[in-house]
């Protein structure tokens, strides 16, 4: 069968997000639709769910599938529609505030069950949508309108949290680097299993820290740096590097760690219905009982 090539714009509606000029969301945007149309995904065979935030306003700009879901519910919600018909390739986009905060348990067995969905976090330490206050990637000492004399808990690594409960698939980008955090979702977008990239992506309204310039004097590439992403270990060191309160710390983006190794859940779920998805289970007669 002929494929067809798409372009980036393929994947956009006719209508402009609604963001902040200049926020982060805009590069995760454009970077997501240069990975579909690197892989020149059908667009009906993409479903995007976000949850509540700025960042999960996404699905409305995408020309695919989408769902606009619950606060911190989207990784359920996916988690459900990558089971119904594993042959849908699903995205999850939300912030930091929607997935490490009120959905970070879904993250984590999501991640174990080691399901095939693609989780894209906007990570801008901050709560956007609801104007400013303290998230849970927020730096100790970082002053917010829930903060104001600074944060004083730690905040949640992601990364770490991730490679603990088996992510097969684990990276971070920075939407100041386009043409880089597109490289990462695309490899993500064609993993076996749950892919987590964690995105720097400021906040331009509400986050007066972590700005573009804070994340270009300390971002630095793995790949650049001799990391071998097959090493689960050095993977796990990496993870620690960040975040910090070192106010020079370097912070590493890129492939983390990745394996194969490890059947994705819709697999091993196919194995037991003889096959057949749920939802064409669902239109065929029922398997002979066991
Ligand atoms: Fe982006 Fe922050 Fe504006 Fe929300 S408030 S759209 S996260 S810049």
């Amino acid at each position: 069968m002929k494929v067809e090539l798409k372009k980036p714009l393929d994947y956009a509606v006719n209508r402009p997000p609604i963001w902040c000029p200049g926020c982060g969301d805009y590069g995760i945007l454009e970077a997501l639709r240069r990975a579909l149309a690197e892989l020149s995904l059908p667009n009906e065979q993409v479903v995007v769910v976000s949850g509540i935030g700025c960042s999960s306003q996404l699905p409305h700009f995408m020309k695919t599938y989408g769902i606009h879901g619950l606060h911190g519910r989207a990784v359920a919600i996916a988690s459900g529609i990558k089971i119904a018909n594993p042959k849908l390739k699903v995205v999850v986009v939300g912030g930091d505030g929607d997935g490490y905060g009120i959905g970070l348990n879904h993250m984590i067995h999501a991640a174990r069950r080691n399901i095939g969905i693609t989780y894209i976090v906007s990570n801008n330490q901050v709560y956007g949508l609801t104007t400013g206050q303290m998230s849970p990637t927020t730096l100790k000492g970082v002053k917010t309108k829930t903060t104001p004399y600074g944060s004083i808990d730690e905040p949640v690594n992601p990364l770490a949290l991730a490679l603990a409960a088996g992510a097969t698939y684990v990276a971070r980008g920075f939407s100041g680097d386009v043409a880089h955090l597109a490289k990462l979702i695309k490899e993500a977008l064609s993993h076996r299993g749950f892919a987590l990239v964690d995105v720097l992506s400021p906040c331009v309204t509400f986050n007066k820290v972590n700005t573009y310039d804070w994340f270009r004097a300390r971002v630095y590439k793995l790949e650049e740096s001799g990391h071998d992403p097959r090493d689960y270990f050095q993977a796990y060191k990496k993870a620690l590097e960040w975040p910090t309160i070192d106010p020079v710390g370097k912070i590493p983006i890129g492939l983390f760690y990745k394996t194969e190794e490890k059947p994705a859940y819709e697999e091993e779920m196919l194995k037991i219905l003889g096959g057949r998805a749920p939802i064409e289970a669902e239109l065929q007669p029922p398997l002979e009982k066991v």
